[in-house]
């Protein structure tokens, strides 16, 4: 079994609990409450035409792209569905900052020993049987823990039991290969900034099929190359050879 969230935009009355029961959990410092930082690992705002009461934090992706560009292992995909990162084994190199295809991982650029922050899933929280503290503290059931098969045929369900109230989508359940936070709407996610581009299947695998490529574009490229640099220095020579004959030329 692999856990998801399944986040009702519907449902959410925009009242910032889960946001103030993750700060309590995770014992964080003062911060804007309104974009994800060192000290906001979820944050809930009203965004959109008509507006929406959004969430975001990590989505615990089902195949990582931050997992498989961190050249330590310093982040790995757990079994209760959390991405989990180790600060012992981090290097700093920033890489799952660059690799993650919705802006989640931050860096905590003013400590003299900087770590990576983001949602952890409430990973020790689940292991122990609990519920993600921000799940437990929603007053409205918007969003809601559990199985992930069993949460994307509850957000179908809801779907078509209500069809004028949400949008035939369920954001996360085959973006980016799928991921473990899954969102409803009542309007196109794209008008809610919701990344509408991303391919479905896993970006690490669409990586490793690039990088397969790349020595085939290697030896092309490496071609090209030598030839551009034969035909530049064949001409060059040629040049040269004129250029001494004339003069041989005007000595006679
Ligand atoms: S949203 Fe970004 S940080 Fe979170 S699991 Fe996916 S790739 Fe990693
Ligand atoms: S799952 Fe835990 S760490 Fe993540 S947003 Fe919710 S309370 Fe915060
Ligand atoms: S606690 Fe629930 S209802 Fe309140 S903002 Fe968070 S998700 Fe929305």
């Amino acid at each position: 079994m692999s856990n998801a969230m399944l986040i009702d935009i519907t449902r959410c009355v925009g009242c910032g609990e889960c946001t103030r029961a993750c700060i309590a959990a995770n014992d964080l410092p003062e911060g804007d409450d309104t974009q994800l930082s060192c000290a906001r690992y979820t944050v809930v705002n009203e965004v959109g035409n008509p507006q929406a009461s959004v969430r975001q934090l990590c989505m615990h992706c089902v195949e990582p792209t931050c997992v498989s560009a961190c050249l330590v292992g310093a982040f790995r995909k757990t079994a209760t569905g959390a991405v989990v990162y180790d600060e012992e084994k981090c290097i700093g190199c920033r890489y799952c900052m660059q690799a993650c295809p919705f802006s989640v991982p931050k860096y905590e650029w003013s400590s003299l020993a900087p770590r990576i922050k983001k949602c952890s899933f409430c990973h020790s929280r689940v292991s122990q049987g609990k519920l993600p503290a921000c799940v437990e503290a929603c007053p409205a059931g918007a969003s809601v823990f559990g199985d992930r098969n069993e949460l994307i045929r509850e957000a179908h369900h809801r779907i078509n039991e209500n069809p004028g109230e949400y949008v035939d989508h369920v954001y996360g359940e085959h973006e980016a290969g799928g991921t473990s936070v899954l969102f409803l709407s009542a309007v196109p996610f794209g008008l809610l900034g919701f990344p509408d581009n991303l391919p479905t299947e896993p970006i690490p695998r669409l990586s490793w099929k690039i990088l397969k490529e790349i020595p085939k574009y290697a030896v092309v490229s490496s071609l090209l190359l030598f030839g551009i640099h034969w035909i530049t220095a064949r001409r060059a020579y040629v040049e040269k050879i004129e250029h001494r004959d004339s003069e041989t030329e005007e000595l006679r």
